[in-house]
């Protein structure tokens, strides 16, 4: 961190700033210019409070040179993190297809739609029991049900199941979930973080809806620092002023996440868009942009589902979506995971 002190200020509040600092435990590097002081912190600056710091009267700016997230940073991990799931990888090369409904409806349904995402590449099957709705008069989900369902799809079908938690109350009822999901509309929530930090189950971690790329990192430092090394990050769309998609897919924040982190990435089109017909083409940008994989809503019956099916591809255009990722993997050095 560095600060730069403003012109001809008094040398007593100075040494008290660097006073104040070093009790903090960290040391300082002052440089005399000719317009300006700056003192720049060694150390581990993460506890520090920059907001405090920039409303001292003698101080013109501050700056941050390291970032606040630790265990996420390849600075200190410059491998790419491998997460397995029920022996499929995320990460690290291998590349993954996540398929399945919007929300778990029924047994027919949900069994009938983990055949076909199956059969067309899927090696995990999504499904949401507990629906973080924005109207408290949809459908909410089968709650335990649906969890009951999701359970006996993946005895059908061999695949392992991701499901959003909502609160941590659910935690137990969540102990066979391969992935846990953690929603747009969670990623702030950090009492839950936590709770899932104190687990070993991977997390799959949706990127808010008005979060910026660090507080993405800092809700996976959330979990990370608790102890769950398994955080698989989710670009799925943020709030812009466009209206013609339901969200915007911010394609620069896969290149930049794969940058500054050694999490494996992965990218929902479909909450993305909300537009079935563009879940292919933003699906071929995230691949060229980087992902680790997808995650897309599929659905035997899009018109009649109970949630996202505007969004929601058939099987048979969720098949597409694969045969087209195949070919472009070669380029981008990836390997799809059957
Ligand atoms: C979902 O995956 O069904 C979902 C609600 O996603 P998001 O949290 O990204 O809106
Ligand atoms: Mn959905």
């Amino acid at each position: 961190m560095i600060i730069v002190v403003k012109k001809n200020q008094d040398e007593r509040q100075i040494d008290n700033l660097i006073r104040w600092i070093k009790s903090l435990g960290l040391d300082v590097y002052r440089s005399e210019g000719e317009n300006s002081q700056i003192i720049g912190l060694i150390g581990d600056t993460s506890k520090v409070d920059i907001g405090l710091i920039r409303t001292l009267d003698i101080v013109e700016s501050v700056t941050r040179v390291q970032e606040p997230y630790k265990n996420a940073n390849r600075k200190f991990h410059p491998q790419d993190t491998v997460i397995d799931v029920a022996g499929h990888k995320f990460g690290g090369g291998h590349f993954q297809f996540i398929a399945g409904p919007c929300s778990v409806e029924s047994e027919k349904q949900i069994i009938e739609v983990a055949m076909a995402v199956k059969k067309a590449g899927a090696t995990v099957l999504r499904g949401g029991a507990f629906k973080p709705r924005t109207s408290p008069y949809s459908f909410q989900g089968l709650g335990l049900e649906g969890l009951k369902l999701l359970r006996r799809a993946k005895q059908e079908t061999g695949l392992p199941i991701v499901t959003e938690i909502m609160s941590e109350e659910h935690i137990d009822d969540f102990y066979d979930v391969d992935i846990i999901q953690v929603g747009a509309r969670n990623m702030q929530n950090f009492d839950l973080l936590k709770h899932l930090g104190r687990l070993k189950t991977p997390i799959l971690l949706k990127r808010g809806i008005a979060a910026t790329i660090e507080e993405l990192l800092m809700s996976a430092e959330y979990i990370m620092s608790e102890g769950n090394p398994n955080v698989i990050l989710c670009e799925r769309g943020i709030r812009t002023y466009e209206t013609y998609t339901r969200n915007t897919l911010d394609i620069s924040a896969i290149p930049v996440l794969k940058e500054r982190t050694h999490l494996p990435v992965i990218v929902d089109p479909s909450h993305a868009s909300g537009i079935s017909r563009l879940v292919k083409p933003l699906s071929l940008a995230a691949v060229g942009a980087g992902s680790d994989g997808l995650i897309i809503e599929v659905h035997n019956d899009p018109i009649h589902a109970l949630c996202d099916g505007a969004q929601s591809l058939r099987p048979d255009q969720f098949a597409d979506v694969v045969n087209s990722i195949d070919l472009m993997l070669p380029a981008v050095g990836k390997v799809r995971d059957k």
